[in-house]
């Protein structure tokens, strides 16, 4: 992994991989931050959790209607992230 900056809903977010301490509780495994338009991701994820988090708030990025849409983000990006290891095509790509 490494942090980046990609183009998300028509703006440039920063994509950061974290500690524990740079996010807001314990209980978050990552963050989107409107303001400074960047993500904070938990970096020590196992594997299936770290896409789970970042696909979460990547799509939170892409527009207002889904940062408010806490419920139908968290239940479609862990299916999404299913998909996207089950299938395989990242380390077959
Ligand atoms: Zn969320």
């Amino acid at each position: 992994m490494r942090d980046a900056v990609v183009p998300l809903g028509g703006r440039d977010w920063n994509i950061r991989f974290v500690r524990r301490k740079d996010l807001p509780s314990a209980r978050y495994m990552g963050l989107c931050n409107r303001e400074s338009l960047e993500l904070l991701i938990y970096k020590r994820l196992p594997e299936f959790d770290l896409l789970d988090t970042l696909i979460h708030e990547c799509r939170h990025a892409q527009n207002r209607v889904l940062f408010e849409a806490e419920e139908f983000i968290d239940e479609t990006s862990t299916e999404l992230a299913r998909a996207i290891l089950k299938t395989r095509v990242l380390q077959d790509g």
